[in-house]
């Protein structure tokens, strides 16, 4: 049951309620959700619903409706996010497990991590201890595996997983992985599940052969019940009457399990296909569909592999996945990054160099903009979110060192560039040292009993009003009201409580306000992204840095932009964005902008800097990243 509490609970009647709780054997979980406090509580309790209603503290009180319980999503509305070393599973990043099936060696577990690192994997995956169907086959190096685990999670940064298949192994476990796995074949293993419970690493439960999605949750209940929370649930195809693929991966499951549990979801399109080239279309559906992430089998030598050789990828077609879905991720509001764990490791140094703890990034507007969006999906939940009222006060903050970064928006697919932030990069001697790319879907929200026919005024920022202009102009009779931000309209017509004032804003804006969208996705074109770019005092510490920002001015005389320019054509140097921006005080002088596809800051660029020196007025390298 899920008691919900009064806004003015005291600490005594809290301390009650929780030590009635405790006595009766409930398993209690105390959480907030959109400002409410909320006690879940599991278990047998010999008390009606009615004795805990009258409780003091208690508002009301609701019974789970699901067999299980602890892992349900009427518990926990938000998303549970697993922790595994810097990196997360679930939430606004996807996380790609991949290696080989089996370890087989130091040098082939060292070659295939190397090898999918680089192309952006964030955890590596190898089994030591294989449950075969024959008992012929490749039984797995065991405790000698793991140990070369544990030197491929060392030497890589990665988190390392692997399938654990007898409680008889946990110590191990416990010494040697970050993760553990339960595999298909013992997903109702009750005795392995208890004890992966009890050892509370993150636990990567599969789906059984042929189990239900209920067993499956009830599995991972099992794990929950013995306060683990860490479980990441791994669909890897069920078996059905087709034989063309090994297994049916049954990718309705993904949607299935978001609205029944808070836990997160990856897919194992390796082990559901059992066919190479029918695996990167899988995952690349899995992703679309809403997964968290993906665990892939890759090999180096495939053919020469001990097992699972036919399923595994090349590293170059798990290179090309990696691709294709780092462009499929924001189209569903999420985001793969190459360098994922390189800048969670610079971004966690800098923290302990500074001796900040946490550190914080200011973005514009408030909660549930899509420049909160930005700021989150750039960074997780390792850096705090500090709202600032305008773009100036972010440049401002980051430089009197306030906060540690500042997230801005610099040009949107539809609408532009935004020039005010171009300015503010010159003025402000900050670096640039990232940069994000997000969907951008406007939605129009309003209080729960308001009706597209019931609304006379939309609240919005005139550039969003511009890029839902087809919409607006259905209901020419509506008032426009220009306003901040997104954030803004949202928060404003939620004070008004009213069915005729709109706004238009993001989904997370909506859920934040207690709002209702009314219509989604009412932008004109639906290829609308919004690029940000991340600022900071100091360059974050990681490698490569595939793309560069530079400023620079030329003199006034012909072919000045073109001798300049010349020179990134001469050293094959791509260039990703030219702008002009006049020169402040300088009357039909101008300042421009590039983006090259190169690291200016290496020892391979010096060259070219040296004669960008020569041919420029002024030349300021914004950042590499
Ligand atoms: C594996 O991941 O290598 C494995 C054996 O998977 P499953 O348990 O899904 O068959
Ligand atoms: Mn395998």
């Amino acid at each position: 049951m899920i008691l919900v509490l009064e806004k003015g609970i005291t600490p005594d009647q809290k301390s009650n309620i929780r030590s009635i709780l405790f006595k009766e054997g409930y398993i209690v979980r105390e959480m907030s959700e959109a400002g409410q406090h909320i006690i879940g509580a599991v278990g047998k309790g010999s008390l009606a619903v009615d004795f805990f209603e009258q409780l003091a503290g208690v508002s009301k009180v609701i019974p789970i409706s699901t067999s299980f319980k602890l892992v349900s999503r009427q518990l926990s509305p938000e998303d549970t996010r697993v922790q595994v070393r810097d990196a997360v599973v679930g939430g606004e990043r996807i996380t790609v497990v991949a290696g080989p099936c089996a370890v087989e060696s130091r040098e082939q577990a060292l070659t295939i991590a190397n090898e999918v690192r680089k192309y952006g994997a964030i955890l590596f995956r190898g089994g030591a201890f294989k449950p075969r169907t024959s008992p012929y086959s490749f039984q797995g190096m065991q405790e000698e595996g793991l140990k070369i685990l544990s030197e491929v999670g060392e030497v890589t940064g990665m988190g390392v997983v692997t399938e654990i298949t007898s409680p008889a192994q946990a110590d191990m476990m416990m010494k040697y992985v970050d993760v553990v796995q339960v595999g298909a074949r013992n997903m109702q293993n009750f005795e392995l599940l208890k004890c992966v419970g009890r050892i509370g690493k993150p636990v990567i439960l599969k789906r059984g052969l042929s189990s239900t999605i209920e067993e499956w949750l009830m599995s991972a209940e099992y794990i929950l019940s013995e306060g683990n929370d860490n479980v990441i649930l791994c669909e890897r195809g069920i078996r059905t009457f087709e034989p063309y693929t090994r297994n049916t991966l049954d990718l309705s499951a993904i949607p299935v399990l978001k609205t029944l549990t808070h836990l997160p979801v990856i897919i194992d399109p390796s082990h559901a296909t059992g066919i190479r080239e029918k695996v990167s279309p899988m995952a690349r559906a899995a992703i679309a569909a809403g997964a968290d992430g993906l665990m892939i089998e890759v090999h180096h030598d495939p053919d020469h592999a001990l097992s699972d050789g036919p399923q595994s990828l090349y590293p170059k077609q798990f290179g090309q996945l990696m691709r294709d879905i780092y462009v499929i991720a924001p189209v569903i509001g999420k985001q793969l990054d190459f360098d994922y764990l390189d800048k969670a490791s610079a971004v966690d140094y800098l923290a302990k160099v500074n001796g900040t703890g946490l550190q914080r990034a200011a973005f514009l507007g408030e909660m549930g903009t899509f420049s909160h969006k930005a700021c989150l999906q750039y960074f997780g939940a390792q850096v705090e979110a500090i709202p600032a009222p305008s773009f100036r006060a972010i440049f401002e903050a980051v430089k009197r060192g306030e906060v540690d970064f500042g997230v801005v928006p610099l040009e949107n697919s539809l609408t532009g560039s935004i020039h005010e932030n171009y300015d503010f990069l010159l003025e402000y001697d900050l670096r640039i040292i990232g940069e994000i790319t997000i969907r951008v879907m406007h939605y129009l929200i309003g209080h729960p009993d308001a009706r597209i026919d019931t609304i006379k005024r939309v609240l919005s920022p005139p550039l969003i009003f511009q890029q839902c202009r087809q919409f607006l102009e259905r209901h020419s009779d509506w008032k426009l009201v220009p306003v901040n931000d997104t954030s803004a309209a949202a928060k404003e017509i939620s004070d008004r409580r009213n069915v005729t004032d709109a706004a238009i804003s993001s989904k997370e804006a909506a859920e934040i306000h207690s709002m209702a969208v009314i219509e989604e996705g009412i932008e004109t074109n639906p290829r609308n992204y919004t690029r940000f770019v991340v600022i900071g005092k100091e360059q974050l510490e990681k490698r490569p840095r595939r793309k560069s920002s530079l400023i620079f001015s030329t003199g006034n005389q012909p072919g000045a932009l073109y001798e300049v320019l010349k020179i990134y054509a001469d050293n094959h140097i791509n260039l990703v964005k030219l702008e002009s921006r006049p020169i402040h005080g300088k009357p039909w002088e101008y300042m421009f902008y590039v983006d090259v596809e190169a690291d200016a800051e290496s020892d391979a660029f010096k060259p070219v800097l040296d004669l960008l020196d020569e041919k420029t007025d002024y030349l300021k390298i914004l950042g590499s990243y």
